[in-house]
């Protein structure tokens, strides 16, 4: 059986796993990102949040390619982030993304929706990698499930498979964009456990959620975003208790 354990990441070690330097960038004419700069330590967790339209998907969506920037840099666990396609697809195997809608295979059983890109990216046995799914379903609680389709499952059960699809590629940093918005509220709970869960081992976490507390009791900082912009950045206790700036107070007096 291949080793479950994550990616090694000693939390705090100062090393950085994301450095994003004035970034900036435009849709057209619209100026999407404006002087984002982000410097994310490994095993670090941060939560980012802010209202609808404020540029939090695509700020995270640049660190693994998603979106291009026309301006500014980004390093991931030390590889700068060029138009090299060598150095982006380098990139994405560090980096896993879970988004809101899933985004599973529908034709694919749980299995192969967790093996697919194991054995065609990395060419790994399927054997192996049928193991290693295995044991990652049993981490997100849903190894029974691995013969069903996704449309046979529950929103958080489609959502942990999209967590433990992700880990089978063993990356080193996580991003989550709002992963537990298009959920009935009954199941945001067990999507959430198996982030913190993902969190006390370790990983490094970009969460995009407004969910607060997972915020509070998981993050190390919490971002906020307004209009392009990182407008606050502070470790939840002082992030929720004393926010600096008025933009903040008010989408915090919103969501809390
Ligand atoms: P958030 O995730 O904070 O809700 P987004 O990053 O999705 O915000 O979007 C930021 C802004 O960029 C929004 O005004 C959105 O309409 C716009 N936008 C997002 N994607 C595109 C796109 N592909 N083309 C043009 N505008 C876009
Ligand atoms: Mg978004």
């Amino acid at each position: 059986m291949a080793s479950m354990s994550l990616a090694a990441s000693p939390r705090d070690s100062g090393e950085s796993a994301v450095q994003i330097k004035d970034m900036n960038k435009w849709f057209g004419e619209f100026h999407v990102l404006k002087d984002v700069n982000l410097e994310v330590r490994r095993g670090e967790r941060i939560v980012i949040c802010g209202p609808s339209g404020s540029g939090k998907s695509t700020m995270i969506r640049c660190i693994n390619r998603l979106e291009e920037f026309q301006k500014g840099s980004v390093t991931v666990d030390g590889i700068p982030l060029t138009n090299d396609l060598k150095r982006i697809d380098e990139v994405r195997r560090e980096v896993g993304m879970v988004f809101q809608h899933f985004n599973l295979f529908p034709h694919l059983t749980v299995l192969e929706n967790c093996t697919l890109a194991p054995i065609w990216v990395r060419k790994m046995p399927k054997k192996e990698a049928e193991e290693r799914a295995m044991a990652f379903l049993d981490r997100v609680k849903i190894p029974h499930q691995a013969k069903k389709y996704p449309g046979q499952l529950s929103g958080g059960q489609q959502q942990r498979v999209a967590i433990a699809r992700a880990l089978c590629m063993n990356p080193k940093i996580m991003l989550f964009d709002e992963p537990t918005s298009a959920l009935d509220p009954e199941m945001v709970k067990e999507v959430l456990d198996t982030m913190v869960s993902l969190a006390n081992d370790g990983m490094t976490m970009l969460c995009v959620t407004h969910e607060m507390g997972f915020a509070r009791q998981v993050a190390d900082r919490v971002i906020f975003m307004d209009a392009g912009q990182i407008v606050e950045m502070n470790e939840p206790n002082a992030f929720f208790s004393h926010p600096q700036h008025e933009r903040t107070k008010q989408f915090l007096s919103q969501i809390l």
